[in-house]
Order: structure tokens, then C-alpha cells, then sequence
């Protein structure tokens, strides 16, 4: 008979109390193994969702949800280890082209990555549309990927922290979702039990992240960079700009297509200047004294991708495929463009098909949204906003629906926004 009780838990929590490291301890081992009734969780959840963790409560939190799973050792590899985790954007394909920079700089990057879920876009659905390209790998080939490529974006395993996989979906349907202990212990024992070495978190803030306010991404961000450094990983946060969509492409294919000519020296110029801000600081957690920008334009980035998506089985010249439907949304009046609505391009791109909303729909290759104006570009009346992609009529009608209204054009001036918002380290 055990001396904690999940209905004494949940009222010390619901009350505004602290919780023991024992008490946390029991609960979670006990949820994970079906002791603790979903509801009971639920009622938890919602109480910190309230009244939050302390430190030391977030940190026994987070200790317990590694060790629901295995974590991964990372330590034999010849090179320095250092990740990056995104909390979500739309047209964010930077991983696809941060790993292989990175690598080509000298380190090693486990990219351990998700599939997409509502309006933010998976890496893993991005890079399934290579023929051939594997998202699975053993953890023996992730190690030998890591030694002789230096890349690795590959499904995370079932094993790394299993009990954030049945909270997360709970949290997903009793609204508990948006709270900071919550999202940094969800996201920080994923990220410590693959056994990267440093980190960098990207945390996107705007209208089309799940946070829309800087003061709050400024607390997330503390959040998990304390319990990195809790953990021995090195970690720092880069809060970036998501009113708008990063980059033209949002979709999996084009989003594909997109990262390749960045990495080939061209692309939109706010996916280069993310991902050298962010290649900067994983290369100097991890002392590598190399700049990412010769890596990217003399080649040596391209061809690590190249490597990493063949040693994936995946082809690197395959031709991406495109959508059998298109259509062009043209601006209503002339002026200039005030803001790109990233929420609403995101929604857009799902409803075309590139996107799920539950975690076992397909999602097509094809669709998606290319942006064609940015902020504070002048426009002419009838000029090309939007170029839809989509794979039947019925998609195609629905992203044309919601994306009506997705650019706001004025006469005034705008310049265009700040990508890089704040840095934080602790
Ligand atoms: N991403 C995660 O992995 N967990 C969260 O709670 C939110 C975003």
C-alpha cells in the first residue's frame, strides 16, 4: 500500500502547495503504469496548469519523464554533439538545412525530430517526400550516421521519454497545453534523453506560434535553458519572429525544394539569416570556430545533405514532386503589405493537404502555400499574392477559403519586422 494518494496530489496542487520529490515521483511511475486514473492526471495537469511547478518541482518533473525511457549516449563520438529544437512555426524548414551546416562546420547533430500536427509543418513529413528516405533508424545507425556523416534528422524512437507521448495527448484534449512547466518538461526530456551534448532552442513568438507573446516566450525560454543546464546540457534560447511565415514555401515538398536552394547559397534571405544565427550559436556552445556562411556558400553544407539523405536510403537528386492544381490569389487594391498572416498561411497549407489533424491522417507531398509578397513590399491591385498547390478541387477550395484576407495591404509605410527578438542563456 503506497503512502501517496493521487486525490492528496491533486489537492495539494489544486491548493497551491508544493509537491515532494516523492510524491512526483509516485504519481508519474504510477500514471505510466496505469495506477492514476486519466481523469485523476487530467485534474493535476489543469492544477499546475493554474498554479505552476516550482524549480525544484520542475526539475523532479522532468528527471521522472527521462527515466520513463531510455536515454540515448552519445559521449563515444568523435565529434562535439549539439542540437537545435524549434517550438513550432510555419514554413520553418530550417532543420533540413541547420543539421548538414552544422555537421559541415565539424560537429555532430542528432536531429531527433516529429511529424507535424495542425498548422506547424513536421521536418519528418517534409523529408518523406525524397524517394527512398527513411524517417526510422535503429539507434546503432543513428550513432554510425553521427560519426561518419555528422547529421542525423530521423524519427525520435518510441523509447525517449515514453510518458511525455500519453501526456502530451492528454494535455492535447483538457487544454493543458499552453503552460510553461508543462512545454519545457515535454520538450527538455525529449531533448536531454537523446543525449545531446548542447542545445539551442529557437522559440518562435507571433501569430503563428502557440505563443503569441514576447513575455511569455521570454519565461519559456528561461524555463527550459534552466533545466538544460540542470541536466549538464549546454543550453541557450534564440527567440525569433512568427507573425509571418519564414521563407516563401510552406508545405512539405516545397518546403524541400526551398531548403535545397539555401543550402546551395540562394533562398529567401530570413531562412539564411535564421539559420546562420542559429548555426553561430550551436558551433560556439560546442567550440567550434568555424563561420557557417563560407560553409553554406562554398558547397561543403549541400553536400553533407546530400550525404545524410543518402545514407537514409533517400535519393539527393530525385526531382520533387508538384502539385497537380494550382491557383493564384491576386492582391484586392494596391499598396503596400502590412503584414503576411502566418496563422492563416499555416491553416491554409493544411487545409490544402499538407498538413493533419489527427495523428494518423496522411498528408500530401504536394500541397501548400507559396508566399509571394513580403512586408512592406509594395503592391499593385491584382498583383500575385498567393500560389495555392493542391492536389484535388475540393483541398484547393478550402485553402482558398481560409487564406482570403491572409495579407493586409494599406497606403502607409511598413518597415519590414525584426526576425531576432532576444537571446537568452540565464
Ligand atoms: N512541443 C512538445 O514537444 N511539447 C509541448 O508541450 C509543446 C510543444
Amino acid at each position: 500500500m503506497s503512502r501517496f494518494s493521487a486525490v492528496d496530489v491533486i489537492t495539494t496542487k489544486r491548493n497551491g502547495g508544493v509537491l515532494s520529490d516523492e510524491a512526483i515521483t509516485w504519481l508519474l511511475d504510477a500514471y505510466d503504469q496505469g495506477d492514476v486514473a486519466e481523469e485523476q492526471m487530467s485534474a493535476l495537469l489543469m492544477s499546475i496548469f493554474f498554479n505552476g511547478l516550482s524549480a525544484r518541482e520542475l526539475g523532479t518533473w522532468t528527471d521522472r519523464m527521462i527515466a520513463s525511457g531510455e536515454r540515448l549516449d552519445l559521449s563515444g563520438l568523435s565529434r562535439p554533439t549539439v542540437d537545435k529544437h524549434s517550438t513550432g512555426g510555419v514554413g520553418d524548414k530550417i532543420s533540413l538545412i541547420l543539421a548538414p551546416l552544422v555537421a559541415a562546420c565539424g560537429a555532430a547533430v542528432p536531429q531527433l525530430s516529429g511529424r507535424g500536427l495542425g498548422h506547424t509543418g513536421g521536418t519528418l513529413d517534409k523529408l518523406e517526400c525524397i524517394p527512398g528516405w527513411r524517417a526510422v533508424l535503429s539507434n546503432e545507425e543513428i550513432l554510425q550516421q553521427l560519426e561518419t556523416v555528422g547529421a542525423v534528422v530521423c524519427a525520435a524512437g518510441q523509447g525517449l521519454a515514453p510518458i511525455d507521448r500519453k501526456l502530451y495527448a492528454l494535455r492535447d484534449v483538457t487544454g493543458t497545453v499552453e503552460s510553461i512547466p508543462l512545454i519545457s518538461s515535454s520538450i527538455m526530456s525529449k531533448k536531454i534523453a537523446e543525449g545531446t551534448g548542447a542545445l539551442v532552442l529557437d522559440v518562435k513568438v507571433g501569430r503563428g506560434a502557440f505563443i503569441k507573446d514576447v513575455d511569455r516566450a521570454r519565461e519559456l525560454a528561461h524555463t527550459m535553458v534552466g533545466l538544460g543546464h540542470a541536466h549538464g546540457v549546454e543550453t541557450v534560447a534564440q527567440l525569433t519572429n512568427m507573425n509571418a511565415p519564414l521563407g516563401q514555401a510552406v508545405g512539405n515538398a516545397l518546403e524541400v525544394t526551398e531548403s535545397v536552394e539555401v543550402l546551395r547559397g540562394g533562398g529567401p534571405s530570413d531562412v539564411r539569416e535564421l539559420t546562420l544565427a542559429l548555426a553561430r550559436l550551436m558551433t560556439k556552445l560546442v567550440g567550434i570556430d568555424v563561420d557557417p556562411a563560407k560553409k553554406l556558400d562554398d558547397g561543403s553544407a549541400y553536400e553533407t545533405y546530400r550525404q545524410m539523405i543518402r545514407a537514409q536510403g533517400g535519393d539527393a537528386d530525385a526531382v520533387m514532386p508538384v502539385a497537380t492544381i494550382r491557383d493564384i490569389v491576386l492582391a484586392p487594391e494596391k499598396g503596400v503589405v502590412q503584414s503576411v498572416d502566418a496563422l492563416a498561411v499555416g491553416i491554409a497549407a493544411w487545409r490544402l493537404g499538407a498538413g493533419r489533424a489527427r495523428k494518423e491522417d496522411p498528408v500530401s507531398a504536394t500541397a501548400g502555400v507559396m508566399c509571394l509578397v513580403r512586408e512592406g513590399e509594395k503592391v499593385e491591385k491584382g498583383q500575385p499574392l498567393f500560389e495555392l498547390h493542391a492536389d484535388d478541387e475540393v483541398h484547393l477550395e478550402s485553402g482558398r477559403v481560409t487564406i482570403n484576407g491572409a495579407v493586409r495591404i494599406s497606403g502607409e509605410a511598413r518597415k519590414s519586422s525584426k526576425l531576432l527578438l532576444d537571446f537568452v542563456s540565464n
